[in-house]
């Protein structure tokens, strides 16, 4: 049983890494607003909630973002699905959890060979079904989500009476501002072939299932939480460049809103707050994992969205920081293993 002083501690200094702002985004401003809301430790608060799933329960999750989508609706980028897949992991190992990831249908065989290559293998939720009563086998399943406005309300009555999920989780997913535009870190309109799936997270919010989000920049799911300071503190959080009239911010809010200066460096954190909770090693997103993720998505064409090109940097930031995140994340939580 962990020591509850020592998990807040180890909570703290996990989120302080990880909100760093390295890339100068103005995340900083981001995680103070979040954290004052929250009143503790927003990762700590995050890994309270996703243990808090009941053993054998359903997650929702998304991420993924069409990143070139004036170009080709088949291009994703590489901040979103190795942080996911650890969650999704990380889930399944400590909650035997049903994880449903949800994304683009042209960005879903990528998405699928990341959570793949963290352990889990993608079968139907019938066969999740089964996976689950016998213990037998580590699975995520894999749907695709409507990318226009109507088949997005209509999908998410549809799936939350089919999965009736515990709790829904979502990292670098963008969601639309408030005239209903998708916006890029630029200010400019990319919604094009992009998934509704804030229209989900909608749904669940006024129906009382818990939402945990996670993002870097102001226009992802969940940021409608800190909606004043995206508009304050992040460049075309307050007018944006396609002349829609509005900014950046993503209206969807969430329940726990985890802020970092990369997303996935957030579940990255998560991930090892939810270790030091079960005193279970196995839970954590380990450099050697996250070298493989990285290698991955690469190979799947997943890109750097920030240099424009597929490389294993993410967000500009070289595949070095990102192992090192993952080790730094395991010493902070080691004294609890
Ligand atoms: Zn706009």
């Amino acid at each position: 049983m962990a020591d509850t002083a020592l998990i807040t501690r180890l909570d703290n200094r996990l989120e302080q890494l990880v909100n760093i702002d390295m890339g100068e985004r103005g995340v900083e401003h981001l995680f103070e607003a979040a954290r004052a809301l929250e009143g503790r430790s927003l990762v700590g608060a995050a890994a309270d909630a996703l243990m808090a799933v009941p053993e054998g329960g359903t997650v929702v999750l998304t991420t993924g973002s069409v990143s070139r989508a004036w170009i080709t609706p088949d291009l994703g980028e590489n901040d979103g699905p190795s942080g996911a897949a650890a969650i999704a992991r990380a889930l399944v190992l400590a909650r035997n959890v049903t994880c449903v990831m949800l994304c683009e249908e042209t960005l879903l065989p990528a998405i699928q060979n990341t959570c793949q290559a963290a352990g889990l293998f993608p079968v139907t939720v019938e066969q999740a079904a089964i996976a689950k009563a016998d213990k037998s086998l580590a699975t995520i399943v894999m749907l695709p989500y409507a990318t226009d406005d109507a088949d997005g309300k209509a999908q998410a009555e549809t799936l939350l009476a089919k999965l009736n999920p515990d709790l829904l989780f979502s990292t670098e997913r963008v969601g639309r501002n408030e005239f209903g535009v998708y916006h890029s870190m630029r200010g400019i309109d990319y919604g094009m072939g992009r998934a509704r799936v804030d229209f989900l997270f909608d749904l669940a919010l006024e129906r009382g299932i818990p939402v945990v989000a996670v993002g870097d920049g102001g226009n992802e799911i969940g940021m409608g939480k800190v909606a004043d300071h995206v508009k304050a503190h992040v460049p075309y959080g307050d007018t944006c460049q396609c002349g829609c009239g509005g900014g950046i911010g993503a209206v969807t809010g969430c329940d726990v809103l985890v802020t970092a200066a990369c997303s996935n460096w957030g579940c990255t954190a998560i991930a090892a707050a939810m270790a030091a909770r079960a005193g279970n090693a196995k839970l954590l997103h380990t450099p050697n994992r996250e070298t493989l993720l990285l290698d991955t998505m690469v190979s799947n064409g997943l890109i750097n969205s920030t240099h424009g090109i597929v490389d294993d940097s993410v967000d500009g930031f070289p595949r070095q920081s990102h192992v090192a995140v993952a080790e730094l994340c395991r010493t902070i939580v080691s004294r609890a293993l």
